[in-house]
C-alpha cells in the first residue's frame, strides 16, 4: 500500500515543510514570521549588535530597520510612542536601538510623525551622550533641519545649568567635541556653562561640579585634599591615576548612581575596597537591596546578570585583574536582578519551562553583551522559577534534556552550568512531546528559543494541539524570543499563542496578563 495519506496528514508535518502561515527560517525550517510591531519590539530591546548565529549584523540591521520604517509608514506617531515608552520605561538593556529608531522617524517623509519625533526627543535621548548618538544616527536619515535645531534648542531648555554641568564633565572626554557639534548647530542661548564648554573664558560663577572638576583636574592636585570634591563628582571626571585609590572609590560610592555601581564592582574590588566585612561591603549590599532605587535609576536586569556573572568570577572579563569575591554582594546582585523585573507576582498556572540549548543559540548575543541567548534564556526562566510554586524546567535541541534549575539556585551557577550544555539541531515541538511523554498537566507552555528550528517530524504547533487533544488541557503557548529575527514558533492566528521579546523588563508581567486571561 502506497503511504498517500501521510502526506496529506495536517497533524504531523515535517518542520521543513510549511504550514499555512509559515516562511523558511535561517537554520532551512519553517517558522511563523512575527508582525512588525513585535519586529519593532524586537529591535527595540533587543537590538542587532553582533547579529546572529545565521545573520550578519549588517543584515539584522538592515532587515530590523526595513520593519521600523514600515511601523512609521503604517502608523508614524503610534511607532514613536512605543519608541519612546520602551525607551522611559527602561525597558530595554540599551537605548541606542530607540536613538536609531527615533532619527529615522525624524526623517520620514510625514510631516506628524516627524514633529511627534522631535517632541519625543527628550523622552528618548535624556542624557547629553544619548543626544550625540541621536546625531550620528540622523546623519544617515537626513531630516529638515530647522526642526532638529529647534528640538535641540528645546532639549538644552530643559535642562537646568547644574545638570548641563554634570552632563560636560561626566562624559568630555567620549563626547567632548560631540558637545561642541550641537551647541554650534543649536545656537542654544547664552550661558557661562556653554561658554566654559565651547573653551570661551567665563566671569561669572560657574556651578559647583565645573568647579570640583577644574579642582582635581589642575596638575599635581593631591587626592587627599580633594575628597569632598571627589564626592561630588562622577568618576570619568577625575584623573585616571586615582581610580586605583581605595579612597578615592570610598568617597565616590555614597553619591555613585547604582547603574555606575553596578558596573564597577570589579573596579572597586581590585583597588581593595570592597572586601569581606568591609564598610565598603555593606553600603554595596544596602544599595542593591532598595527596590524603589533599582527602578528609579532604570536598572535593568541584563545590566544586573551581566554585573553577577563578571564580579562572581573573580576578575575581570578579559583576565584584567582579580579581586576577592565578597558573597554578600554576590548574593544581593541576585536578588537586584528579580527586582529589576517590573513587579512579579505568582499565578500559581503549571508550568513547563522549555529552554532552547541547540547551537545557534550561542550565536546570539542579549543585546551585544557577552552573555549568549542560551545563558539569556535561563536566566530569563528563572524568573518564572523563583516566582511560580509549579514549575518544570527542561532543555531541549533534537532531544530534550532535564535542567535542573531551582529556586535555591544562585544565578552565577545557573550560567556556569548552561556553559557546559550544548547540543546540535533544533526541535521546538519537544517541550510539548516532553510533557505527553511524561504525562505532565501544563497550563502554559513557555519555550525560549529563536524559533530557527527544522529538525521536528511535526511543527511546534501541532505539538501543542496533539497536548491539547490528549489531555484535555487548553495549553497555552508562550515564545520568548531570544534574537531579533523576524521568526516565531507561535502561530499569531491562534490566541492561546504569545511571543513577547525575551529581557524586555516587563516580560513577566505581560506573561502574567495572558496566562491568567480567558483563552
Ligand atoms: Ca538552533
Amino acid at each position: 500500500m502506497q503511504k498517500y495519506q501521510r502526506h496529506v496528514n495536517d497533524r504531523a508535518t515535517p518542520q521543513t515543510e510549511p504550514l499555512p502561515g509559515t516562511v523558511e527560517n535561517s537554520a532551512g525550517g519553517q517558522s511563523y514570521k512575527v508582525s512588525r510591531w513585535q519586529q519593532l519590539d524586537r529591535f527595540l530591546i533587543l537590538g542587532a549588535e553582533g547579529g546572529t548565529y545565521y545573520v550578519s549584523e549588517r543584515d539584522l540591521t538592515k532587515q530590523n530597520l526595513t520593519a521600523v520604517k514600515e511601523c512609521l509608514a503604517e502608523d508614524g506617531p503610534r511607532a514613536v510612542a512605543r519608541i519612546a515608552e520602551v525607551s522611559e520605561r527602561g525597558l530595554a538593556p540599551k537605548n541606542d536601538p530607540a536613538l536609531f529608531a527615533l532619527a529615522c522617524a525624524t526623517g520620514s517623509p510625514d510631516l506628524a510623525t516627524r514633529q511627534a519625533a522631535y517632541q519625543a526627543l527628550p523622552r528618548v535621548a535624556r542624557i547629553g551622550t544619548h543626544l550625540f548618538h541621536f546625531m550620528e544616527y540622523r546623519k544617515v536619515f537626513g531630516g529638515d533641519g530647522s526642526g532638529f535645531r529647534r528640538a535641540v534648542r528645546r532639549w538644552y531648555a530643559g535642562k537646568t545649568p547644574e545638570q548641563l554641568a554634570y552632563d560636560l564633565v561626566k562624559y568630555r572626554q567620549r563626547d567632548g567635541w560631540a558637545a561642541r557639534d550641537v551647541l554650534r548647530v543649536a545656537h542654544p542661548p547664552h550661558s557661562p556653562v556653554f561658554r566654559w564648554a565651547a573653551g570661551k573664558p567665563v566671569e561669572e560663577a560657574l556651578p559647583q561640579v565645573i568647579q570640583d572638576f577644574q579642582a582635581v583636574q589642575v596638575e599635581g592636585a593631591d587626592w587627599r585634599k580633594l575628597l569632598n570634591a571627589v564626592a561630588r563628582l562622577p568618576r570619568e571626571a577625575l584623573p585616571t591615576k586615582w581610580l586605583t585609590v581605595p579612597e578615592v572609590w570610598a568617597a565616590l560610592l555614597p553619591g555613585m548612581p547604582l547603574t555606575a555601581l553596578i558596573r564597577n564592582l570589579g573596579n572597586i574590588g581590585k583597588c581593595g575596597l570592597l572586601k569581606p566585612m568591609s564598610d565598603a561591603s555593606r553600603t554595596v549590599v544596602a544599595k542593591l537591596a532598595d527596590e524603589n532605587a533599582l527602578r528609579e535609576a532604570r536598572v535593568h536586569p541584563v545590566a544586573v546578570l551581566l554585573a553577577l556573572a563578571t564580579y562572581a568570577s573573580g576578575h575581570g572579563l578579559r583576565g584584567s585583574g582579580e579581586w576577592l569575591v565578597v558573597p554578600a554582594v554576590v548574593d544581593a546582585l541576585d536578588d537586584a536582578f528579580y527586582k529589576a523585573f517590573a513587579n512579579v507576582e505568582a499565578t500559581g498556572k503549571r508550568f513547563l519551562l522549555g529552554i532552547d540549548i541547540s547551537g545557534s543559540m550561542d550565536g546570539n548575543r542579549i543585546a551585544g553583551t557577552p552573555l549568549d541567548a542560551r545563558q539569556g534564556a535561563a536566566a530569563m526562566a528563572m524568573v518564572a522559577v523563583r516566582t511560580e510554586p509549579n514549575v518544570q524546567p527542561m532543555a531541549f535541541a533534537t532531544e530534550f534534556t532535564e535542567l535542573p534549575l531551582s529556586r535555591k539556585l544562585r544565578l552565577d551557577a545557573v550560567i556556569k552550568e548552561m556553559r557546559q550544555l550544548r547540543m546540535g539541531g533544533t526541535d521546538c515541538s519537544l517541550p510539548m512531546l516532553y510533557a505527553l511523554r511524561h504525562k505532565l498537566p501544563v497550563d502554559c507552555f513557555i519555550v525560549y528559543t529563536d524559533s530557527e528550528t527544522w529538525a521536528g517530524e511535526m511543527h511546534a504547533t501541532q505539538a501543542l494541539k496533539k497536548y491539547r487533544d490528549s489531555t484535555g488541557i487548553p495549553a497555552k503557548l508562550i515564545v520568548v524570543g531570544m534574537c531579533a529575527n523576524e521568526f516565531s514558533i507561535a502561530d499569531p492566528n491562534d490566541p492561546g499563542m504569545l511571543d513577547v521579546v525575551g529581557f524586555s523588563a516587563d516580560v513577566p508581567q505581560v506573561m502574567r496578563q495572558f496566562v491568567v486571561s480567558e483563552p
